[in-house]
């Protein structure tokens, strides 16, 4: 796009560094030190919000209103302390804006819910993002930003597969364009606030596009504006070598491939999104993973150079998975025709799976231990092939790995199936 104002920058702001008064206060701050590029700042829900909405709904769909309401009673006294704590004016225009958001939801609670599960966890759900972007967008221009505040529902356009709905690139992007152009160019404002997570079908009903995919959100607006960067404030450093509350002697990466980003999210790494990288790279759009703590420190840096990759090992621990192994009724041997069935029947039951492996008579695999789609998974199995499970065991993975630090993981864990390649070793232990 040629426009003066072409280095837009995209902030993503997630429910940890938005979670009480103190947090947005310290947003603010960040904010005033990057006045001076055009912002688009994305920001998911407060704290442990979208939890508590799921709550909400699960309620709902056991027909107990009486614990939906205690929920919404607890979700809105929640915000209210933050915004208390912010605007001691009571007269200020936020509290009737976010009691006007409340009455919604508790319209959308009250109604008689849908029979389709997604679509009305959907109209529930991505409330979340709405609350804390209007806290957000009072918080900030009390502060002296110029932000403006736009609905993500009308920008984000989603087809309708509601809970994992996937984006119109074509019509995302023109709604997008047009918005910065609107806000930056004629409007002459700094900072465009959205919602993450959140989108809307082309008639209107809102969307969301999977559990913590702000991030996700956060690289659709940086691929459709045109960006010139886009950072993810956390609370950690950057992008560590492992799950420091796992691995307290994780290190921090400082530099890493777009690539390689994407292998250790694929494994299960929990750092970033796994969709957000693709579009990120489609147009070298650099991203920063960095702490809203130290703002001061230059956090993580992902780009297209992957000088940096093998610098270091990666350990990605992924725990309460399932080992199953599936052998033909019939002893015959796995050939292509039972693969075959075999994906099929997983592809049915929407299972990702993390790792495979098949000799003559069995194939097994890994997958997330899920309590509901398990057993429908298993019984679709059974119908043509013997099958052997252990629940509850381990998978660790380890990208680049090297000896030393590798057996100080293992250590005296049996291990029950195992996997290298040469950049990345998985293998499958008994959880302790
Ligand atoms: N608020 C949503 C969630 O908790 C989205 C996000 O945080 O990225 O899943
Ligand atoms: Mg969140």
């Amino acid at each position: 796009m040629d426009r003066n104002v072409s280095k837009i920058k995209v902030f993503k702001f997630g429910g940890a560094s938005l979670r009480d008064a103190a947090s947005l206060r310290n947003a603010s701050e960040i904010l005033k030190m990057h006045a001076a590029s055009p912002l688009i700042l994305v920001v998911s829900a407060m704290g442990k919000s979208t939890n508590s909405l799921e709550k909400i709904h699960e309620a709902l769909y056991n027909s107990d209103i009486k614990e939906a309401l205690k929920r919404l009673e607890e979700l809105n006294s929640y915000h209210r302390a933050i915004v208390e704590e912010l605007f001691t004016d009571s007269s200020h225009l936020i509290y009737s804006n976010l009691n006007q958001i409340f009455d919604e939801l508790r319209v959308e609670i009250e109604k008689t819910p849908e029979p389709y599960f997604d679509q009305s966890y959907d109209r529930i759900v991505h409330f979340g993002e709405r609350i804390a972007s209007c806290i957000a967008a009072a918080h900030f221009k009390e502060s002296g930003l110029m932000a403006e505040l736009v609905d993500a529902r009308k920008l984000v356009i989603t087809d309708d597969n509601f809970r994992d709905a996937y984006v119109d690139w074509d019509l995302s992007y023109e709604r997008i364009q047009e918005c910065c152009r609107k806000y930056f160019e004629e409007n002459g404002r700094k900072i465009i606030l959205t919602q993450g997570f959140i989108g809307g079908t082309e008639d209107g009903r809102p969307t969301t596009l999977g559990r913590e995919g702000s991030d996700f959100t956060a690289s659709v607006f940086a691929y459709c504006a045109d960006a010139e960067e886009m950072h993810i404030w956390k609370d950690v450093q950057g992008v560590m070598n492992g799950d420091p509350k796992i691995m307290p002697d994780a290190e921090f990466l400082p530099h890493l491939s777009y690539r390689e980003t994407v292998e250790l999210a694929y494994y299960g790494a929990s750092v970033i999104h796994p969709k957000t990288i693709k579009p990120l790279e489609n147009k070298r759009i650099p991203l920063y993973v960095r702490s809203f703590l130290h703002p001061e420190l230059p956090g993580t840096c992902i780009n297209q150079d992957m000088k940096d990759d093998k610098s270091k090992p990666s350990y990605i621990f992924k725990f309460n998975q399932m080992l199953v192994s599936v052998l033909p009724k019939d002893f015959s041997f796995i050939n292509e025709k039972n693969l075959s069935d075999i994906f099929s029947v997983l592809s049915r039951n929407n299972i990702r799976v993390r790792m495979m492996q098949n000799s003559a008579v069995s194939f097994s695999f890994c997958c997330d231990n899920n309590v509901v789609k398990m057993p429908m998974l298993l019984k679709d199995l059974q119908e043509r092939f013997v099958l052997r499970y252990n629940d509850n065991v381990e998978l660790i993975t380890i990208r680049h790995y090297n000896e030393s630090k590798e057996e100080e993981v293992i250590k005296d864990r049996k291990i029950l199936l195992e996997q290298k390649s040469r950049s990345t070793r998985q293998v499958i232990v008994k959880k302790r």
